[in-house]
This record gives C-alpha cells, sequence and structure tokens, in this order.
C-alpha cells in the first residue's frame, strides 16, 4: 500500500490538486507532458472572473510548489502505463531530456547563436522560436529546452559553445521512472479543436481566419504583438471582428458537446479589441449564448451594451473572401431577421471548441467515454477539463475536490 498522490497533468486543476495534496500532508508526484507547468491558462491573456492575467493564480502557486518539499514534479513526461488499484497502482513514466541543466539561467546567448527559426506552439505558429528557447516568459522551471530533433548538429556545437559551461548537456537520454501510489488524479486538460476538421470555416487557406486561443496569445503582452490584436496577413489593426461561436462544438460531426467556455471567450475578447479601438465592430454569430450564473449573464450584459457590437442569431456555414485585400465574408442564416446574412470582416475569429486530451491520447489503464474525457473509478479521480468542460475557476474548485477523494481513497485503504 501507498500513501503517496500522482497528479496526471500540471496545468491549472493538476498544479491546484498537487499542492491541496502535499498541503495535506501527503507525498505527490505531479507529471506533466510539456516542458513547463501552468497549461492552457498560461497562454491565455486574462481570465475569469476577476480578468487577471495568469500569473495572478499561476505564480502563486509555483511558490507553493517550490516551497513544499512534498511535491515532485517531471516536466516533459508522460504516463506510460497504469495498473494495479485503489491504495497500490503501479505507474511508469517516460522522461524527455531537456538538454539543458538547473543551472541554465536562459541568459539567451545560446538562442542568439541559433540560427534555425521553427513555429512557436506556445503562439500557435504566429510567431517562431529558436531550437533553444524558453517556452514563454513565465515559464516554470525556468530553464531553456534543446530541441535536437529541430537543429542539426553543427548548430547544437555552436550553441553549447556560446552557452556558459554546465548550462547544456546533449548526454541526456529518456528516463523511466517507476512510481507506486495509492491515488491518481487525472487532470489532462484539453487542447482546441483542431480548426482544419471544420473544413467549411477555411482555417487554412485564409491567413485572416483565426482561432480563439490565437486571438487569446495576440492580445497578451508577452504574445507575438506585444499585446496588440493585429491581423497576421499585413500587421494591421482590425477595424471589424467577426466571431463565430460552436465552430466545431455542438456538431455532431465534430465535438457532440457544448464546450462552455467560447461564448464567454468571445464576450470577453470583444473586450480586449474595445479597450483597443473603441470603435471597433465586432459581429458575433451564435447558436445560443451560453452564460451561466449571475456574474456571467451580467457580463454579457455589458458586453451587449457595447456601442458596435452586433449579435447575430445564426451559424456560420462558409467564410469567403471579401472585397478588400485580406478581409473574409461570414455567411449565416439569420435566424431572428430572416434571411441569408453575409458580413464582410477584417479578421474572422473562430470559437473553437474544447477536445479532453483523452480524445486522442489515452494512458493505458485509464477508462474514457466516447468523447475522450475520463470515467472516474476508485482511486483514479478526473478533474478540470479532463473531466468536463469547465472554466478556470471550477477547474480550480473540482481539483481541490480531487484532492480530498485521493486522500479518502488512501485512507480508507490504510484503515
Ligand atoms: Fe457554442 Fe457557446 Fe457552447 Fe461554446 S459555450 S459550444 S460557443 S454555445
Amino acid at each position: 500500500m501507498s500513501d503517496s498522490i500522482l497528479v496526471i497533468g500540471g496545468g491549472f486543476s493538476g498544479i491546484t490538486a498537487a499542492v491541496e495534496a502535499a498541503e495535506m500532508g501527503y507525498d505527490v508526484y505531479l507529471v506533466e507532458k510539456e516542458s513547463y507547468l501552468g497549461g492552457r491558462v498560461a497562454q491565455l491573456n486574462k481570465y475569469f472572473p476577476k480578468l487577471c492575467p495568469p500569473t495572478c493564480g499561476l505564480e502563486m502557486n509555483f511558490k507553493r510548489i517550490k516551497t513544499n518539499p512534498r511535491i515532485t514534479f517531471y516536466t516533459l513526461a508522460d504516463v506510460e502505463s497504469v495498473s494495479g488499484g485503489p491504495g497500490n497502482f503501479n505507474v511508469t513514466i517516460k522522461v524527455k531530456p531537456r538538454g539543458t541543466t538547473p543551472q541554465c539561467t536562459n541568459c539567451k546567448a545560446g538562442e542568439a547563436a541559433a540560427k534555425t527559426e521553427v513555429p512557436d506552439e506556445f503562439n500557435f505558429g504566429l510567431s517562431t522560436r529558436k531550437p533553444i528557447y524558453m517556452p514563454h516568459p513565465m515559464a516554470y522551471p525556468n530553464q531553456c529546452v534543446l530541441d535536437t530533433e529541430n537543429a542539426a548538429p553543427d548548430e547544437i556545437e555552436a550553441i553549447k559553445a556560446a552557452m556558459p559551461a554546465g548550462h547544456i548537456d546533449t548526454s541526456q537520454s529518456e528516463e523511466t521512472v517507476n512510481l507506486n501510489v495509492g491515488a491518481i488524479i487525472v487532470a489532462t486538460g484539453w487542447k482546441p479543436y483542431d480548426p482544419n476538421k471544420i473544413t467549411n470555416l477555411k482555417f487554412s487557406e485564409y491567413e485572416n481566419v483565426i482561432t480563439n486561443m490565437m486571438m487569446e496569445r495576440l492580445a497578451s503582452p508577452s504574445g507575438p504583438t506585444g499585446g496588440k490584436v493585429l491581423r497576421p496577413s499585413d500587421n494591421e489593426e482590425p477595424k471589424s471582428v467577426g466571431f463565430v461561436q460552436c465552430a466545431g462544438s455542438r456538431d455532431v460531426n465534430h465535438l457532440g458537446f457544448c464546450s462552455y467556455i467560447c461564448c464567454m471567450a468571445t464576450l470577453k475578447q470583444i473586450t480586449y479589441l474595445k479597450e483597443q479601438n473603441p470603435d471597433i465592430e465586432c459581429y458575433v454569430f451564435y447558436i445560443d449564448i451560453r452564460s451561466p450564473g449571475r456574474k456571467y449573464e451580467n457580463f454579457y450584459k455589458k458586453v451587449k451594451e457595447m456601442d458596435k457590437v452586433h449579435f447575430i442569431k445564426g451559424k456560420v456555414a462558409d467564410i469567403l473572401p471579401g472585397s478588400a485585400p485580406g478581409s473574409v465574408k461570414l455567411v449565416a442564416e439569420d435566424t431572428i431577421g430572416g434571411g441569408k446574412k453575409e458580413q464582410e470582416v477584417d479578421l474572422a475569429v473562430l470559437a473553437t471548441g474544447m477536445q479532453p486530451v483523452g480524445a486522442e491520447s489515452k494512458i493505458p489503464g485509464i477508462e474514457y467515454d466516447a468523447d475522450g474525457f475520463v470515467v472516474p473509478k476508485e482511486g483514479i479521480i478526473p478533474c478540470g477539463c479532463a473531466m468536463r468542460p469547465i472554466d478556470v475557476v471550477s477547474s480550480g474548485q473540482s481539483a481541490t475536490a480531487a484532492a480530498l477523494k485521493a486522500v479518502q481513497t488512501i485512507a480508507r485503504r490504510a484503515g
């Protein structure tokens, strides 16, 4: 029997669950597949309910992790398998090499020596990065990653020569870690639904059709445009923006459920645009606006009353080229006004849905439903968006509940 807890996923939910369990006196292993903790929240410009930047919630939790010796975390790590049962799970983890050592201080010397540029995943390809890089400015751990897949041997040598001695270690190799834990919290989160699959919305065809997560990066001060929302095609400020709701959600051909957050994300993004330019025209094409609870409903009302914000009840069926260079035309059936509605905009934003990571990447030994959400069972407790689509606040609450359930599992077995 083990009284340690494994948390799979180092996003907002996983970090919260890990900290809560450790502060209750349990040893916790936190496993994250990316090179940093913080997950999707780290990519946001602001999040509800206070519309604060991600540093708000994350930095405090990073500090709690740093100062709590009960938490051991692994980044660039994948859980390969889970076996056993409550109180006694055996877990195998594969940890990929980071290529740098904890002495690395993100001094940028290696970056300056590198020549190759590859699309920056953190910014959804809106910018590029070098093969030695810090994933984002507030990344924790604050240690660069050496991407050996995207650098030739002589470039790696040049990077190594430019960096202080001992900061880079090309001899690292993949490690296997075997753990025995009493309970497992699954906080593997979500990924934006692939917009390329919604072929009628032409994401791959028009540069000025972006996703709502790309909009978060454009609006973020740490993003590719320093926080100014500019069109990808020409770096011009858009004068009109169209939002396409339910892009891939509530659709039997894509995600058969409501993704819960994308209506609020659009309303929030309208406030970003209005802060930048109060005269901007915003068009929201929707099936229903879902703004659950008093706070969200009040936020919706506030945005609805803003000047030059238009809500059109109708699902966008097609996106065509606009008459002005780079602009696009959204085509929908206006179910209230009647008839076909065509709206030309400088920039279109697809409010893409939330796909659980489990839809495409399943961990052997964990059970999933048809959509890829984790099915709870004794000792295996999902939280956050691994469980269902929810917002950041509810994710935090579900993570605290998951920590308590994990502790109860261990206590029951020990008793
Ligand atoms: Fe559609 Fe809104 Fe639900 Fe997202 S939250 S799937 S945009 S109804």
